[in-house]
């Protein structure tokens, strides 16, 4: 029996990257889609503290994903959005309104609880919303390794035009390969001009369909309840381009996309399932925990038996506070559950690993195997905008065939944590450039080792980076 490297890293909860790194101490080259034979995955498994006897509990564990799912068993699922945008610009505005137009059809007297997403139901399909809007969210998301939105929304207010979080939105968007809608918010302004945002945004390289692009643009008031059905309208019909699907057929996986401590009812978390069906009654490991479903909600405040993906529901059972953006796994019983949850507590102690797998210009020099491409990702921020294009200018044009530079984000202003967060979920190097981060975010960044380097020289820094990139040259034979 063989085991893909990404399934076994599935089942581990650990990034496949972890194993890989594994194998390689090993001797063996591996990719995240190759397999491994058994005795292989027995040997790993050890590594991570597993005992050699719960090989038992790998055959079982494992012969769910072992399978790949088969055509006829996955069914279209709706999409998960998440808005994002400006402050100020309506995003809060535009949830609720989705919420407040859409619930209210059908659901007597339904009650909404905020569980940190809702899905509605409109006549052409359904869309999952989560409620946490902004890119600091969604990375922060991505950066714990979670990638659940499939679809962003990015509102610009109309008579604001587009800000610089605008700009971040849209690059920490395109940094998680997410196809955005656009919503021209606030056109019930005097002075709403949306012309403006579709010519800004297109310095962005979001083309309106009217310009030769593909990018869907919709002119929305969120106050006055303005081109809703529309905007949704749109996301649905961007969205059956992603083709979206899953086998609702089998154990459930997903996401926390939020938890808290319930004085009544211990922890409870929001899970976004992702593929899988949840049952009461199911037992699950999530992050550090382990638990077995005692009750669910859903986000009318529903009890519910069954949800399936692309539902968010809210799960009460768990042995511990999980965390947003922790992968949430059904298991076969019990003492798989606890064994893997005691596993991860033993290995978050050490915790070594996963720290040392982000990046570092020198780590990056060293993980550079022969004859591939490498892809330096930097996120640049500068005293002013114009130093931003002109380090990003001199640093892209450093890019050879063997290595290149990306540039995920740059624009001016003090280094973020949310500028900290995009850097650890795209593998990234921070650059400051006469500009240094505050005290918290140098913790931040400390902590999902994320490395920041601080220049005040442009030659200095060209220099760092094309040394660093020129070591990782491979030699030629
Ligand atoms: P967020 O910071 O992006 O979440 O923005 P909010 O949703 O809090 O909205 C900011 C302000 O803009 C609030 O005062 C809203 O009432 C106002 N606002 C939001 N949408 C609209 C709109 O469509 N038209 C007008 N005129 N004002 C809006």
């Amino acid at each position: 029996e063989a085991i893909r490297v990404s399934d076994m890293a599935k089942q581990m909860g650990l990034k496949a990257q972890e194993i890989i790194k594994i194998l390689f101490s090993m001797g063996m080259m591996t990719t995240i889609n190759q397999s491994i034979d058994q005795d292989t995955a027995t040997l790993v498994a050890t590594e991570f503290g597993y005992e050699v006897e719960q090989v038992g509990f790998l055959e079982e564990g494992f012969t769910q994903t072992l399978e790949e799912d088969k055509l006829e068993d996955l069914a279209p699922r709706p999409p998960v959005v998440t808005i994002m945008g400006h402050v100020d610009h309506g995003k809060t505005s535009l949830l609720d309104a989705i919420r407040e137009t859409n619930v209210t059809k059908g659901e007597a007297g339904g009650i909404t609880q905020h569980i940190g997403a809702y899905h509605v139901e409109t006549s052409r399909g359904i869309i999952t919303f989560l409620d946490t809007p902004g890119h600091e969210a969604f990375t922060a998301m991505r950066a714990r390794g979670a990638q659940v939105t499939d679809l962003v929304i990015l509102v610009v207010a109309a008579d604001d035009g587009v800000m610089e979080q605008t700009k971040e939105a849209v690059n920490h968007a395109k940094a998680a390969n997410v196809p955005i809608v656009v919503a021209v918010n606030k056109i019930d302004k005097e002075d709403a001009n949306p012309d403006r945002v579709i010519r800004e945004l297109s310095e962005m390289g979001l083309l309106a369909e009217a310009w030769g692009g593909d990018t869907i643009f919709a002119n929305v008031s969120a106050k006055q309840r303005i081109g809703l059905d529309e905007l949704l309208e749109m996301v649905l019909l961007q969205a059956e381009v992603l083709d979206l699907k899953a086998n609702p057929g089998k154990r459930a996986r997903g996401h926390i996309v939020e938890a808290r401590l319930d004085k009544g009812r211990g922890p409870v978390a929001t899970v976004l399932i992702q593929e899988g069906s949840l049952h009461e009654g199911d037992v699950f490991v999530c992050g550090l925990y382990q638990g077995k479903v005692r009750a669910m909600l859903d986000d009318k405040g529903q009890k519910i038996k069954e949800a399936g993906p692309s539902y968010p529901v809210e799960v009460q059972g768990f042995d511990g506070l999980a965390e947003s953006g922790d992968e949430f796994v059904v298991v076969a019983d019990e003492k798989i559950a606890r064994r893997i949850a005691s596993a991860r507590q033993t290995k978050e102690r050490e915790k070594t690993l996963a720290k040392a797998s982000k990046v570092t210009l020198d780590s990056f020099l060293a993980s550079k195997a022969a004859g591939e491409t490498k892809v330096l990702n930097l996120v640049i921020k500068t005293d002013v905008q114009g130093s931003a294009e002109a380090v990003s200018e001199s640093l892209l044009k450093l890019s050879t065939d063997e290595v290149r530079v990306q540039i995920v984000h740059s624009g001016a202003g003090a280094i973020t944590e949310s500028d900290v967060m995009l850097a650890a979920a795209s593998s990234a190097i921070v650059i400051g450039f006469n500009v240094r981060p505050m005290a918290k975010v140098k913790e931040i960044a400390e902590s999902e080792s994320v490395e920041i380097r601080f220049y005040d020289i442009i030659y200095n820094l060209v220099n760092d980076i094309r040394d660093a990139m020129t070591g990782m040259l491979s030699p030629i034979i």
